[in-house]
């Protein structure tokens, strides 16, 4: 076979198979593009697990008209326009591939209003090249994007989806990690027209309590120190499980880099060193925390999916966290409670 270049939609489903595994990491790019438009109320809606339909609405910025074909084409970005401001990016989005690659496997629709705008747009796009000119639609200052039958084109892919419910709780999954990422902003989710969580922005260090005991249990809350440390432009803060409250399994631990949830070998292995002496062997212990540093000292550019980071001085950063931790733990003496709570 001869080379050649291949078509676009095609470049956009093999994107699509790093970035969409599955409805929801569809959400997860979605509520990422609500944030990084500065929306302070976002709704989710989700039919049969999310193989039917995922819409999220937000109140954000909103996207112009002229712009909506656009944010559907790949490297199409408004975050970033340099390397410059790729080493420092704030946002968590700045690739200009989830909305196209998401295009190319699902029928999808994107309604907006912008900020300046007296009325509102909706483009669609149904897993072709093909994007017809922009429609009004009567839609508030924000965006919606509805995604239905994802997969629905790429049959290899939707024989991965596993059911209704197990789709579903990997939705709930990456609304709750996201819930905790911005206490500010506002979120209603709905499986099947019921609601999940409707959770109030949480402006107070109780309010923000109050929603996390909601996402994590209240027990974690209750069985929990909040930590707060600052080591020159260093920052870590957030609830750390007492002892008394380990699990038997890493499934309770969150952690934040620049607001993004990140899962780091080198993050998890200083947080378990500070635990060393206060757990038992073979538990693991809780935590929900909040690490925030000059965006130029990280690099987030390291996977599609952005899960993953590298920090530039990671043993600066692995002795910052443990030092913190373990300071926050001193006082906690091994014993304290039984093992094997929670
Ligand atoms: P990225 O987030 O990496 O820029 P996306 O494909 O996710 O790429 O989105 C493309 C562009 O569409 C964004 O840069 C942004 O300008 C616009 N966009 C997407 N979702 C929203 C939203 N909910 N509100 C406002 N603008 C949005
Ligand atoms: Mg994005």
């Amino acid at each position: 076979m001869s080379i050649r270049l291949l078509p676009p939609q095609l470049i956009n489903q093999i994107a699509a198979g790093e970035v969409v595994e599955r409805p929801a990491s569809v959400i997860k790019e979605l509520l990422e593009n609500s944030l990084d438009a500065g929306a302070r109320q976002i709704e989710i809606d989700v039919e049969q697990g999310g193989k039917r339909l995922l819409r999220v609405r937000d109140d954000g910025t909103g996207i112009p008209r002229d712009e909506l074909a656009l944010a559907l084409s790949r490297h199409a970005t408004s975050k970033i326009a340099s390397l410059e401001e790729l080493e420092q990016v704030a946002s968590l989005g700045f690739r200009g591939e989830a909305l196209p690659s998401i295009a190319s496997v699902s029928r999808l629709s994107l309604s907006s209003r912008a900020l300046d705008a007296d009325t509102g747009w909706t483009v669609e796009a149904d897993g072709s090249e093909r994007i017809e000119a922009p429609r009004p639609a009567a839609h508030p200052v924000g965006t919606s994007v509805e995604v239905r039958e994802l997969f629905f084109n790429t049959p290899a892919r939707r024989k991965f989806l596993r059911t209704d419910t197990t789709e579903y709780k990997h939705i709930e999954d990456v609304v709750r990690r996201l819930a905790m990422s911005r206490f500010s902003v506002g979120l209603t989710l709905r499986h099947n027209r019921k609601q999940v969580f409707r959770l109030p922005p949480a402006g107070t260090q109780e309010e923000a309590a109050r929603r996390l005991a909601r996402l994590c249990g209240a027990p974690f809350v209750d069985h929990s120190l909040y930590v707060s440390q600052q080591t020159g432009e260093l920052r870590l803060s957030g609830w750390v499980g007492l002892p008394t409250f380990s699990r038997s399994q890493a499934d309770l631990q969150y952690f934040f880099v620049n607001g993004r949830m990140v899962r780091d070998k080198l993050i998890t292995h200083a947080v378990r060193q500070a635990y060393q002496d206060v757990l038992y062997h073979g538990r693991h212990p809780a935590y929900v925390l909040y690490f925030e540093l000059d965006p130029a000292l990280v690099d987030v550019n390291v996977h599609p999916a952005k899960s993953e980071v590298r920090f530039r001085d990671s043993r600066a950063i692995h002795g910052f966290i443990f030092q913190a931790l373990h300071q926050a733990l001193a006082g906690v003496r091994p014993g304290q409670g039984q093992p094997g709570e929670a």
